[in-house]
C-alpha cells in the first residue's frame, strides 16, 4: 500500500518545487531592495508584478507544506512568504474610495488591500495607519453575515481566524461588511465599516518603502540563502548517490543480461546436458544478482529528495526485474523467508510436473502418434468430420487437464503464499502490477474494452454459426448441431476456438472470387526464408529507420536465423522454425517487430530495455502485419497481381473476403483473449474455489464466447489446462490489449503516412512519416508509463475501440444484412453449460 500510496501522491518530489520557489523568492526580494525613494513609477510596478508572481506561487506552495509544518524548507517559505507579503500589501496611498473601488484599484497596482496574519503584522500596520478617518484592509463578510473572509469568500484558505475588534465592533451597523482600521484615542482597532460609503480615505504609499522594513528583509533572506544552500546541497547528495548507484548496477545489469542470453542462445540451439547446466547456473546467477539489487533499490527508496523518474526507475528496479523476465514468481519467492526455500522447491517441482504433462499429451489412433505440433493442429483445422474432431478435442483434455487439476491447485497456493509474503493481496495483483505498471484499473479498462468490440464478435459468431450449421446438415446429417444459440467448440478449425481461421472456407463471404494463393505465389517466385526476413527488415530497419547497415542480416541456417554483431549492445537473434508460406510471412513481421523494439531501446538503461507494457511489445509487430496483409502491400511487394480489370465490385468482394479472414483471426480472439486471464485473477484471489475451476470456465467460454462443449464436462475434468499459458503460468490478458491497440497504433501511422480511404485499405509501405513516429515511441521504451508514451504515437492517452471498429466496419455492415436477411438471432440468450 505504502507504495502505491507514493504513486498516486508523491509525483515531483515537493523539495524541487521548494528549491524552485526559493529561488524566485530570493530573486524577487533581492530585486526589490533596488526600490528606493528615487525609483521611477515604472520600476515600482515592476516590483509590484513579481512580488505578485511569487506570492502566488507562495501561497500555493504552502498548501503542499502544510503537510510537513515542521520541516525546516517550509518554515523558511512560510517566512519568504510573510516577508512578500509584508513587502507588498502594506504599501499604500492616501486617496479617497469605497471598499471595492479601492480593492480594484490596489490589484491594478498588483497588490490587493493588506491582509493581517499575526499581532506583529498588526502592530506594523496601525504604525503605518496614521488617519483620523477609517482606513480600509482586504477583510469582508459580504457573502455571509459575521463569516469574515479575506477579498473573497470561495477560497476556504482565506477565512480569518484572529480579529483585532475594538470596543463594541464589529456592529454591522446598517449593514457593515468590510474591514477597517478605527483610530482609537490611543492607536487603532478593527471596525466593521460599509462598503458603499464614498470618500473614505485610505493610505496607499508606493514610493515610500521604508528603508528599516528593506534591512530587515534582507537579513532574514541571508538566511534563506543559507537554508537554500543547504537543502540543494541535501538534495543533490540523495539524487547523486541514486545516480551513482543507478550507473554502477546498470553496467552489471547489462553484463548479466548478456551472460545470461548467450547461455540461453546455447542451450536453445543446442540443447545438451552442458549446454543445459550452464543455462540453470546463469539463470540463478542472474536472479541471484537481481534479487540483490532488487532489495538495495527497496533500501534507496526511502530516501527522501529523489526525482520523480528516479523514483520510477527505483520502484522498478524493487520490483523483480529479472533479466530473463520470467522467473517473477521464482524471484518473488527467494524473497521470502529463508524458511521458505521448501516453497520455492516445492513450487519448482509443481510447475515443472504441469509443463511436463503439457509437453508429454499425446494421442493415438490407428498406430499413429498424434502431438499437438503439428499433428493436432493440422487436424483440428482440416478435418470436418464431428467425430474425428470431438476424438481429439476430448482426447487432448483427457490427456492434459484432466491430468493436471490437483497440481494446478497446488501451484495457485503456492504462488499466492509468495505474492502475499511481497505485500500483494494475491499473485494475480503482483501479475497485474508487474505487466501493466501504473494501472490499478486495468480489470475494469480491459471489461470496458470488451463492453464496446463485443457486437463485432457477436455478429460474426452469429454468421459463423449459421454458415456452419448448413455445412454440417449438408455434410453430416445425422450430426446434431446445437439449437441454443452457442457453436460447439470443436467445430471452430481451433483446439481452443481461439481463433477460427481454420473454417475461412466454409464462411469466406464470397466463395467465387477468385484469390490469389500467396503461398503459391511464394514458391511459384522462388522464396526462400532468407528473402522473407529480407522484406521485412527492408520494410522496418532500411526503408523506415533509415538505416544504412546493409548487412544486418547475418546468417539463417536450415534451423535459425540470426542477427549476429558482435557489440553486446547490437546483437539481436531471432530463433525460430520457418517455412516459405503466407502465415510465416507474417509471423516474421511480428517477430521483427519485436526485433525492432529491441534496436530502439538499447541505449536506454537496461531496466528500462523493455516495452511500454506487455501487450504493447506483442502489438508492434502486429501493427506491421496489418499493414504487410493489406492487398494494396501484398500488390506493392509483387505477391498478388495488379487487377488491371479494374472490376470495382471484385475488389470490394475481394476485400471482404479479406476482412474476413482477419475477423476470423482478431475478433474471434478477442473473448478468449479476455476470459483466461478473467478466470485464472479468480482463480488467484479465491473467488473461484477448486471444486469450481471447470464450471466456472465454461460458465465464462458460453457468456464471453457462446461456445458449447461437444460433451457433457464435469469437475473432474480440467479444460483449462489444456492451454499451454496455464501450466506454464504465462500471462494472457497482454493479447487481448495487444489485439484492440494494435488497431490504434495502425491507424496512427496510416494517418501519419498520409493514407486516405477506408482504414483496412492502408499500407504505410515505405512513409518515412509513419515511421519517424513509430521510432519516437519505440525509442521510450519502457523510461516513461505506458500511457505517456501511447500518447507520442497515438496522440492520446487511452486505449480505445473506434480503430478495429473503423477497420472491420465494412465487413460488419455486409454481416448485418446477411443476418438480416437471413434472419439470424445475434447472441445465445438463455444457453446452458453443458455440465454434471
Ligand atoms: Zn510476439
Amino acid at each position: 500500500m505504502q507504495q502505491q500510496h507514493q504513486d498516486i501522491f508523491d509525483i515531483e518530489s515537493p523539495l524541487n518545487s521548494k528549491i524552485l520557489l526559493t529561488r524566485t523568492v530570493l530573486r524577487t526580494c533581492s530585486r526589490s531592495s533596488v526600490v528606493d525613494e528615487n525609483s521611477s513609477k515604472d520600476r515600482v510596478v515592476d516590483h509590484l508584478w513579481l512580488a505578485r508572481t511569487v506570492l502566488r506561487t507562495c501561497s500555493r506552495s504552502s498548501v503542499v507544506d502544510e503537510n510537513s509544518s515542521k520541516d525546516r524548507v517550509v518554515d523558511h517559505l512560510w517566512l519568504a512568504r510573510t516577508v512578500l507579503r509584508t513587502c507588498m500589501t502594506k504599501q499604500y496611498f492616501a486617496i479617497r474610495k469605497t471598499w471595492i473601488d479601492a480593492q480594484d484599484y490596489c490589484e491594478s497596482w498588483g497588490g490587493g488591500l493588506a491582509t493581517v496574519s499575526s499581532p506583529s503584522e498588526n502592530e506594523y500596520m496601525m504604525d503605518l495607519t496614521d488617519r483620523t478617518q477609517p482606513v480600509w484592509i482586504g477583510g469582508t463578510d459580504g457573502s455571509i453575515e459575521g463569516h469574515w473572509t479575506w477579498y473573497n469568500a470561495t477560497n476556504p484558505e482565506n477565512m480569518i481566524t484572529k480579529f483585532y475588534w475594538g470596543g463594541v465592533q464589529p456592529n454591522d451597523y446598517n449593514n457593515q461588511d468590510c474591514l477597517a482600521y478605527y483610530k482609537l484615542s490611543v492607536g487603532y482597532s478593527w471596525a466593521d465599516e460599509d462598503y458603499k460609503t464614498v470618500d473614505i480615505n485610505i493610505k496607499i504609499v508606493t514610493d515610500e518603502i521604508s528603508r528599516v522594513f528593506i534591512m530587515e528583509s534582507e537579513a532574514k533572506l541571508i538566511g534563506l540563502k543559507n537554508a537554500l544552500i543547504e537543502l540543494e546541497y541535501e538534495f543533490q547528495r540523495d539524487e547523486n548517490h541514486v545516480q551513482r548507484w543507478f550507473s554502477s548496477i546498470d553496467e552489471e545489469m547489462r553484463r548479466l543480461n548478456n551472460e545470461y542470453a548467450n547461455a540461453e542462445w546455447d542451450f536453445e540451439t543446442n540443447m545438451s546436458n552442458k549446454t543445459e547446466t550452464e543455462h540453470v547456473q546463469m539463470s540463478i546467477k542472474a536472479s541471484r544478482s537481481m534479487k540483490e539489487i532488487a532489495f538495495k533499490a527497496r533500501e534507496k527508496q526511502k530516501l527522501h529528495y529523489l526525482r520523480k523518474d528516479t523514483r520510477r526507475r527505483l520502484r522498478l528496479l524493487s520490483q523483480f526485474s529479472d533479466p530473463t523476465d520470467k522467473n517473477v514468481l521464482e524471484l518473488l519467492l527467494q524473497f521470502s523467508d529463508p524458511t521458505d526455500k521448501n516453497v520455492l522447491e516445492q513450487l519448482t517441482r509443481t510447475r515443472s510436473e504441469l509443463e511436463n504433462i503439457y509437453a508429454v499429451g499425446t494421442l493415438q489412433k490407428d498406430g499413429k502418434v498424434y502431438n499437438m505440433e503439428p499433428e493436432l493442429t493440422k487436424l483440428m483445422q482440416e478435418e470436418r468430420d464431428p467425430d474425428v474432431l470431438n476424438w481429439a478435442w476430448k482426447g487432448w483434455r483427457n490427456e492434459t487437464g484432466k491430468k493436471m487439476k490437483s497440481l494446478y491447485a497446488e501451484m495457485v497456493k503456492l504462488l499466492n503464499l509468495g505474492a502475499e509474503e511481497n505485500e500483494y493481496s494475491d499473485f494475480g495483483d503482483a501479475w497485474r502490477k508487474s505487466q501493466f505498471d501504473d494501472t490499478p484499473e486495468l480489470l475494469q479498462m480491459c471489461e470496458t474494452l470488451w463492453k464496446e468490440v463485443s457486437h463485432l464478435y457477436k455478429k460474426l459468431h452469429a454468421f459463423v454459426r449459421m454458415r456452419l450449421k448448413d455445412y454440417y446438415s449438408k455434410h453430416f446429417p445425422s450430426y446434431k448441431f446445437p439449437t441454443d444459440g452457442t457453436i460447439p467448440a470443436h467445430l471452430l478449425g481451433n483446439m481452443w476456438a481461439q481463433e477460427w481461421q481454420g473454417v475461412y472456407e466454409i464462411v469466406k463471404p464470397f466463395p467465387d472470387v477468385s484469390e490469389t494463393d500467396v503461398t503459391k505465389e511464394m514458391s511459384k517466385q522462388n522464396y526462400d526464408v532468407h528473402k522473407l526476413f529480407t522484406m521485412a527488415e527492408e520494410i522496418l530497419h532500411v526503408s523506415w529507420f533509415g538505416s544504412n547497415d546493409k548487412n544486418l542480416l547475418e546468417k539463417v541456417t536450415t534451423d535459425f536465423f540470426t542477427d549476429e554483431p558482435d557489440e553486446q549492445n547490437d546483437d539481436f537473434r531471432i530463433k525460430m522454425c520457418t517455412v516459405v508460406d503466407s502465415t510465416y510471412f507474417e509471423t516474421i513481421h511480428h517477430e521483427m517487430g519485436h526485433i525492432q523494439y529491441f534496436m530502439e531501446y538499447r541505449n536506454q538503461p537496461v531496466v528500462f530495455r523493455d516495452g511500454a507494457n506487455q501487450a504493447f511489445h506483442e502489438a508492434i509487430g502486429d501493427t506491421i502485419s496489418l499493414s504487410v496483409n493489406s492487398n494494396k502491400h501484398l500488390k506493392a511487394v509483387g505477391l498478388i497481381p495488379e487487377d488491371h480489370t479494374n472490376n470495382l465490385e471484385e475488389e470490394i468482394k475481394r476485400d471482404l473476403n479479406m476482412l474476413m479472414k482477419q475477423a476470423l483471426f482478431k475478433i474471434a480472439f478477442l473473448p478468449y483473449g479476455y476470459l483466461i486471464d478473467l478466470w485464472r485473477f479468480r482463480v488467484f484471489d479465491g473467488t473461484i474455489p477448486e471444486g469450481d475451476y471447470n464450471k466456472e470456465w465454461w460458465k465464462l467460454r458460453l457468456e464471453y464466447q457462446g461456445l458449447s462443449s461437444p460433451v457433457v464436462r464435469t469437475s473432474e475434468d480440467f479444460d483449462p489446462g489444456a492451454k499451454f499459458h496455464i501450466p506454464s503460468n504465462s500471462p494472457y490478458i497482454c493479447y487481448f490489449v495487444s489485439f484492440i491497440v494494435q488497431f490504434q497504433f495502425y491507424e496512427s501511422l496510416c494517418k501519419a503516412s498520409g493514407h486516405t480511404g477506408p482504414l483496412h485499405t492502408c499500407d504505410y509501405y515505405r512513409s518515412k512519416g509513419a515511421g519517424d513516429k513509430l521510432r519516437s515511441f519505440l525509442q521510450l521504451g519502457h523510461s516513461k508509463p505506458w500511457r505517456e508514451a501511447m500518447k507520442v504515437l497515438t496522440g492520446t492517452m487511452d486505449i480505445k475501440t473506434d480503430a478495429i471498429t473503423e477497420y472491420f466496419s465494412p465487413l460488419t455492415e455486409w454481416l448485418d444484412k446477411e443476418l438480416q436477411e437471413k434472419s439470424q438471432t445475434v447472441g445465445w440468450e438463455g444457453a446452458k453449460i453443458n455440465f454434471e
